[in-house]
């Protein structure tokens, strides 16, 4: 199968108000311009200098999304240019992203990375830290919180990550009606990868990121 025709597939299977990020870390230019020629705009990368080399080098209406875990002396690599953070991991992170972001008089738009794994290799805050994280980042100047995020456990027990998605959209919702009720922004579930996105939608999901259902194996 051709990316293009992933792409093609991959669009079937996703209500139309689920947006997808195709995940292209790793990936040659040749192949992002094929899913880019399937009409695919948003990608997601989790390196702050490959992010930088592929926008420079590929279509200036590509809307990029970061993904992986920030380290803080990396954010004025990326500021600029990437259109959501999707890994906003610890609140340090989150302030020192708004103190970037207020010194160019931007306000980036991120998400509030919650750990939902059974694995403790990931990042992101538990769910009884996701509320005081979501209140600082929404006193933060420079910061506009767009959601939440998350990575399921890499697993077959299906049920497992499905409660995993399920405890991300319950915090969605209690963030919702507790802090942001009457902001339109914050409205995104990020979760679901090419072995669980289904079950993600599911449970919820606005935001799918998905890589190697796209672009075949990184290894
Ligand atoms: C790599 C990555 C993905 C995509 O994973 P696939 O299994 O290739 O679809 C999604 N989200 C994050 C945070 C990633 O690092």
């Amino acid at each position: 199968m051709s990316v293009e025709n992933n792409i093609t597939e991959l669009r079937k299977e996703l209500p139309s108000t689920v947006k997808l990020v195709a995940v292209s870390k790793f990936m040659p230019n040749e192949l992002i311009m094929e899913a880019y020629n399937a009409g695919q705009r948003d990608f997601g990368e989790n390196r702050p200098q490959e992010l930088n080399r592929k926008m420079a080098e590929l279509p200036s209406d590509i809307r990029w999304h970061f993904l992986g875990h920030l380290q803080t002396n990396k954010i004025k690599l990326i500021i600029d240019s990437v259109s959501l953070i999707h890994s906003a991991d610890s609140l340090r992170l989150i302030s020192e992203i708004g103190k970037e972001a207020a010194k160019r008089g931007l306000v980036k738009d991120i998400l509030i990375q919650q750990h939902i794994s059974s694995e403790d290799t990931k990042q992101g805050f538990s769910s009884i830290e996701m509320e005081e994280a979501a209140i600082f980042a929404r006193e933060t100047t420079g910061i506009r919180v767009c959601g939440v995020m998350g990575m399921a456990t890499y697993t077959d027990d299906m049920e497992q990550v499905r409660g995993e998605f399920r405890g991300l959209r319950l915090t969605f919702e209690k963030l919702k009606s507790t802090l942001f009720a009457d902001d339109r922004a914050f409205e995104h579930i990020s979760m679901g990868m090419s072995g669980d996105f289904p079950l993600a939608v599911e449970e919820g999901s606005t935001i799918v990121r998905v890589g190697t259902r796209i672009f075949g194996s990184r290894y």
